[in-house]
């Protein structure tokens, strides 16, 4: 498998934040060219069986997958994981828990949602969500949304929710070394997730990659529906300078939000080292 493959290795599904079924996501993924696909649920692995065997139905290739939530230099980090083995013991019940604090954090957001006015908003998030251990800030802002507090979820983002804004609970997730660890152990490969998105100084960032290599980590998101041209271009030079192999990944989780649909990037850049090279042997 070459550069030239339309792979899509970044998206949600109802098992955690998406609004789709792993089965919807296989179809859209099929109809929209996708020839290596990979479902990455944020700190779950419930859907990966179906979503192979979705992808088995349409003939599609497949990468089992997650995306890891991390707390790096008092940031949250996403690692993607990919063609990790989905029966993993030990992977398993690090995903378990990193999962657990989130439902006392949601107790706590709706909390301090209340203290604005806004009531009503852990049992409004739970209307949207799939999975009763997966309640995440999407959950919530889709309910922002929905109750005319918002007009849509990226000023949810702007007005709520994140750093020094009602309803924003600091939160620890998985450390770098465990999620890089789970994920090499079951024999997968780690990949750190859209990094233009951190707002790490240049040194913090240089120890985020550092560090990750040091813990095994094997690869960097370059083309993902959260990078510009010009910040594709920037992680291209990074994983060379690094070492690391490119992926490539939509980020997809709605029809209604997501701005970049499954399989519609630009390819990867052809002298990068694409990630599937390093998983020729995982893909289903
Ligand atoms: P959580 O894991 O509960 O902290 O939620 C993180 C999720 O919130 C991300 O995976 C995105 O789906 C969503 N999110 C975070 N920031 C934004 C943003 N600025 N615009 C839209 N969605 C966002
Ligand atoms: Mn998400
Ligand atoms: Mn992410
Ligand atoms: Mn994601």
């Amino acid at each position: 498998m070459t550069t030239y493959l339309n792979a899509d290795l970044h998206c949600h599904s109802v098992v955690s934040d998406g609004t789709l079924t792993p089965e919807e996501l296989a179809s859209r993924a099929k109809a929209n060219g996708v020839e290596l696909w990979a479902l990455t649920d944020h700190d779950e692995i419930g859907g990966q069986q179906r979503a192979a065997a979705a992808a088995r139905a349409h003939d599609m290739h497949y990468l089992t997958g997650t995306e890891v939530s991390v707390t790096f230099a008092g940031e949250t980090v996403h690692i993607v994981g990919l063609g990790f083995d989905p029966l993993d013991a030990a992977m398993a019940q690090g995903l378990a828990k990193t999962r657990s604090g989130r439902d006392l954090r949601a107790q706590d957001m709706a909390a301090d949602l209340a203290r604005v006015g806004i009531r009503g908003a852990y049992e409004g998030a739970l209307r949207y969500v799939g999975n009763p251990a997966l309640i995440s800030r999407t959950h919530f802002a889709r309910f922002l949304v929905e109750t005319g507090v918002c007009k849509d979820t990226s000023e949810v983002f702007r007005k709520y929710l994140t750093e020094g804004k009602p309803g924003y609970v600091p939160h620890r997730w998985a450390t770098l070394a465990e999620a890089v660890g789970w994920i090499t152990r079951a024999g997968g490969v780690a990949v750190i997730a859209h990094p233009a998105r951190y707002k790490f100084t240049a040194n913090e960032e240089f120890a985020l990659f550092s560090e990750f290599k040091a813990h095994g980590g094997r690869g960097v998101e370059v083309v993902t529906g959260s990078h510009s041209a010009a910040e594709a271009v920037k992680y291209g030079e990074t994983a060379r300078e690094f070492g690391l192999a490119a992926s490539r990944g939509s980020d997809f989780h709605s029809p209604n939000e997501s701005h970049t649909d499954l399989g519609t990037l630009p390819l990867l850049p052809g002298e990068l080292t694409p990630v599937w090279e390093l998983l020729a042997d995982r893909i289903r």
